[in-house]
């Protein structure tokens, strides 16, 4: 991971690993104040958040979230009317609010969280490179998506300016940074996996001469589609990645993420069906690609019932196999751990890895033979649905973090659980990057 990281970080194309740079050179710590807002735009809705920060020590005064689900015919036409669509509402919604700003003349400033591919041009612009996630409108591609929202926030008459353009592991790295300095990285396990961290400007080869006020940028890595011939691959993988729509795509994420690893288990258990008695006549229940979804995965893989009730439920009431024996129902359970504790492996690594291209992995310490107790802390931000819901995948990935570090310097590297990284962090972005500051 280390080694590619360098890769992408020499040239565009160099690795499997994209390495973007977005940009954000500072990161929020704390001493913000005042009322910023986010607008993250998903799939199939969009979210915006206000923000009313206390000005010290991390307090955040206020904070109210308004989801809006996105009218099916504005994601197939004009950016225009999609743009003027979610201006409308977010200005429905600060008058709504009706926040007491002191100077109502005073600009607003948002942090706009895009999840889809960008050429990042500016801390707050980007190209769209393409759309993803079911959303295709032609003429936004090759637009700048800022000046496109700034535009339509003007047409409403909104008073209101894009402060950051992020993508989501971004936001939630700002939000560890608020709540604790030492953050240095952030890690995204939800339908998707991706990460991001605080690179050094020198070590960004392929943009010599880039400025940046703090000496570091915000690399996004886009892990998620990190391969390496050091990774090795089940026939299982291979065969997942072949006949998936993104074939050669997002090859670590599918080894990985929430979107995945129940379809792992799925194809697993349904080969060992298909090829023992051991599910008696019922194989054929677990044909179907994607029926087993990683929340249920999950669920069975936690039953801790001495006679695995809740793994005879779920393969019962979701798969409709009956009387699944107890022998078989324990094997189910066996895979959802080797699958699920080799996906939270990897993640160690990757993280890992980062901790290793930025030097705090604690190898030079070894090298300069520090002594006990002076490694620097090191914390990981880590969000999403995957890794926040479920436990032993948690556990597995602590207890691989130490396996590989040593517990020495284990002690030093922390993973701190956010969330809403999307929403709460790009807000705070939006307040470090403020042009009112
Ligand atoms: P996003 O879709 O933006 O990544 P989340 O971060 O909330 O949203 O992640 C949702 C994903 O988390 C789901 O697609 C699912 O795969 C996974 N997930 C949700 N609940 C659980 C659970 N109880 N156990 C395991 N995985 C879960």
């Amino acid at each position: 991971m280390a080694v590619e990281m360098q890769a992408g970080l020499a040239s565009d194309g160099g690795s499997k690993l994209k390495m973007l740079l977005t940009f954000v050179d500072s990161l929020p710590d704390g001493q913000e104040m005042g009322i910023y807002y986010s607008l993250d735009l998903g799939a199939t809705n969009f979210r915006v958040l206000q923000l009313e920060l206390g000005g010290r020590n991390s307090m955040i005064l206020r904070h109210k979230v308004e989801s809006h689900p996105i009218p099916r015919y504005l994601m197939t036409g004009k950016i225009e009317d999609l743009f003027d669509f979610i201006a409308m509402t977010l200005q429905s919604i600060i008058d709504k609010n009706g926040v007491a700003e002191h100077n109502p003349d005073l600009r607003r400033e948002l942090g706009f969280t895009f999840s889809f591919p960008v050429r990042q041009t500016s801390a707050s612009s980007g190209i769209l490179i393409r759309w993803t996630k079911g959303i295709s409108i032609e003429n936004a591609i090759g637009k700048d998506v800022t000046q496109c929202l700034e535009e339509a926030m003007s047409r409403r008459g909104l008073n209101m300016r894009v402060a950051v353009l992020v993508n989501d592991t971004v936001g939630s790295l700002a939000l560890g940074h608020y709540h604790d300095e030492d953050t240095v990285a952030a890690v995204v396990i939800g339908t998707g996996t991706n990460a991001c961290y605080v690179e050094l400007r020198e070590a960004i080869i392929k943009s010599r001469g880039l400025l940046t006020n703090s000496g570091g940028m915000v690399v996004n890595m886009e892990w998620g589609s990190f391969l390496s011939s050091h990774l090795p691959r089940t026939s299982y993988d291979i065969a997942l990645d072949d006949e998936s729509p993104n074939r050669n795509e997002q090859g670590f994420e599918k080894m990985i993420s929430g979107m995945y690893l129940g379809e792992i288990v799925r194809r697993v258990l349904y080969r060992m069906a298909r090829e023992s008695d051991i599910f008696g006549d019922a194989a054929h229940f677990m044909s179907a690609p994607f029926s087993l979804r990683t929340p249920l995965m999950a669920a069975m893989h936690e039953d801790d019932s001495p006679d695995l009730k809740e793994v005879a439920k779920i393969l019962r009431e979701n798969l409709g196999m009956q009387d699944v024996p107890l022998r078989a129902r324990r094997m189910v359970v066996r895979v959802c751990d080797i699958v699920a504790r080799r996906a939270a492996r990897l993640v160690a690594a990757g993280i890992v890895g980062i901790l290793k291209k930025i030097g705090r992995d604690g190898s030079d310490g070894v090298a300069t033979g520090r002594t006990k107790g002076e490694f620097r802390r090191s914390v990981i931000a880590v969000e999403g649905g995957l890794y926040a819901s479920y436990e032993l995948f948690r556990e597995y990935l602590k207890e691989a973090v130490a396996e590989i570090l040593g517990e020495e310097v284990a002690r030093n590297v922390v993973l701190r659980t956010f969330e809403d990284g999307s929403g709460i962090g790009a807000a705070l972005l939006a307040a470090s990057h403020s042009s009112n500051r």
